[in-house]
C-alpha cells in the first residue's frame, strides 16, 4: 500500500493467473495453454513480418485481421472487433456497456476476472448461484439487472451450456448488452455467432489463446452487432491505438487461414480429454462433462488442495481455486498424450492404487 495510490488503485484486488515457475520444469496443466505449437505456417508468418516494416506503427484498425475472422465466422468486417487478449477486449466492453448503478449479473461460479473487471470500473454486481450441479438458474437472469456475462462453455467448469439456454437469456434481456465469453467453444459447445443477426444486444468474444495455441501472442475479438462493435472502438481508441502489433497482427491472420491444422489440434485434445476422462473416473474421480481443453474433477477420497501439493511436488502443475464450493475440486489442462499418462501415473502414486 503506497499513500500515493489513487483510491480505485487501493480498492482494486487484481486478478492472479495460474502460476507460470521458472524454479524447475513443470508439466504444466494450470493455464489452459495449448499443448502444441501454433501452426508452422504462423510462425513463418510472424518471422515474415519480423523486418524493417517494425519501424512503423501497425494498422490502427487491423483491417486485414478484422476482414479475416469475418470471413471465417461470416459475418461482415464491421461485425468484429479485435484486441490484446481477450481479457482486454472484455474489459474493454465492460467499459463500453455496463454503467454505473445497474447491477452486472454473472454465475458465482465463472472466470474470476468479471468481479475483478466490475471493481476496477466501479460497477455494482451480483453473482448469480450455479445449482449444485453447477447448472445455470435461467430464472435468475430475468430478475432486473444492467447487463449479463457468462462463459460458454463454462470457466472453470468446463461444461457446455445449450444454444436454447443461452439464447433464452439473450432473448429476455434484449435491452442490454449479452456478452457471451466462447474461449473454449472450439473443443465441443455450440457457439451463439449464428445469432448475432437476430440479436443486437448479443456480444460473443472469443480468443486464439486456447484452441488456436497461441497464448504467447495476445490476440482476442468480439463479434456482433455494428454499433456494439463501434462502441468497443470508441473505447479501444480513447485508450490506446494500437493494441495489436504488426508480428501479433500477421500471426492471427494466418492461424484462421491454416484450417487443416486448426481441426488436427483440436482433435487430438479432444480425444486426449476423453481418455483421460474415462481414466480419471475409474480412479474415482467425479469428472464434469467436459467440451473445453480442460477437466474439471474431485475425488472422495483425498482434499483437491492435498492433490495439488503431492502434484506439484511430482512435477504436475494444476489450478486449485481455494473457493466456496469449488475447494475440493481441480482444474487440469489437457496436455499432450505423454503428458496426461505422467499425470495419471502420478495420481495412481498419490492415491496408492
Ligand atoms: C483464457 C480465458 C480468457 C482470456 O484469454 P486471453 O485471450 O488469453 O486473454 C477469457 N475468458 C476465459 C473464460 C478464459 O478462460
Amino acid at each position: 500500500m503506497s499513500k500515493y495510490w489513487s483510491e480505485t488503485v487501493k480498492n482494486i484486488e487484481p486478478y492472479v493467473p495460474g502460476e507460470q515457475p521458472k524454479d524447475k520444469k513443470y508439466i504444466k496443466l494450470n493455464t489452459n495453454e495449448s499443448p502444441y505449437p501454433p501452426s508452422p505456417k504462423v510462425i513463418e508468418a510472424i518471422k515474415a513480418a519480423a523486418g524493417d516494416s517494425l519501424r512503423l506503427y501497425p494498422d490502427p484498425n487491423c483491417d486485414e485481421l478484422k476482414e479475416t475472422i469475418a470471413n471465417y465466422y461470416s459475418l461482415r468486417k464491421d461485425q468484429v472487433f479485435v484486441g490484446n487478449g481477450s481479457d482486454e477486449v472484455l474489459a474493454f466492453a465492460f467499459m463500453a456497456f455496463f454503467n454505473k448503478g445497474r447491477k452486472v449479473f454473472f454465475p458465482d461460479i465463472t472466470y474470476s476476472f468479471y468481479p475483478v473487471y466490475a471493481e476496477l470500473f466501479g460497477l455494482d454486481y451480483e453473482a448469480i448461484p450455479l445449482d449444485e450441479d453447477f447448472n445455470i438458474t435461467l430464472d435468475r437472469f430475468n430478475d432486473e439487472n444492467g447487463g449479463i456475462i457468462i462463459s460458454n462453455p463454462k470457466s472453470p467448469t468446463a461444461q457446455a451450456l445449450p444454444l436454447k439456454d443461452v439464447e433464452a437469456i439473450i432473448k429476455n434481456n434484449m435491452d442490454k448488452v449479452v456478452m457471451v465469453d466462447e474461449a473454449y467453444i472450439d473443443f465441443g459447445g455450440e457457439s451463439v455467432v449464428k445469432l448475432i443477426d437476430t440479436y443486437p444486444n448479443l456480444l460473443v468474444i472469443q480468443t486464439l489463446s486456447k484452441s488456436r495455441c497461441l497464448a504467447g501472442l495476445r490476440v482476442g475479438f468480439a463479434m456482433g452487432h455494428k454499433d456494439l462493435i463501434e462502441g468497443l472502438e470508441r473505447v479501444k481508441n480513447s485508450f490506446n491505438s494500437y493494441t495489436l502489433d504488426r508480428l501479433a497482427i500477421a500471426g492471427a491472420i494466418e492461424a484462421f487461414k491454416d484450417e487443416a491444422y486448426f481441426q488436427e489440434t483440436l482433435k487430438k485434445i479432444i480425444t486426449t480429454r476423453e481418455r483421460v476422462s474415462k481414466a480419471m473416473k475409474e480412479l474415482g474421480f467425479r469428472v464434469l462433462d467436459s467440451k473445453a481443453n480442460f477437466l474439471f474433477a474431485s475425488h472422495g477420497d483425498i482434499s483437491a488442495k492435498v492433490l495439488f501439493q503431492e502434484l506439484r511436488e511430482r512435477g504436475v502443475l494444476v489450478r486449485y481455486f481455494n473457493k466456496p464450493r469449488i475447494d475440493n475440486f481441480l482444474r487440469i489442462t489437457i496436455g499432450t498424450d505423454e503428458e496426461m499418462d505422467s499425470l495419471i501415473k502420478a495420481v495412481k502414486e498419490i492415491l496408492k492404487v
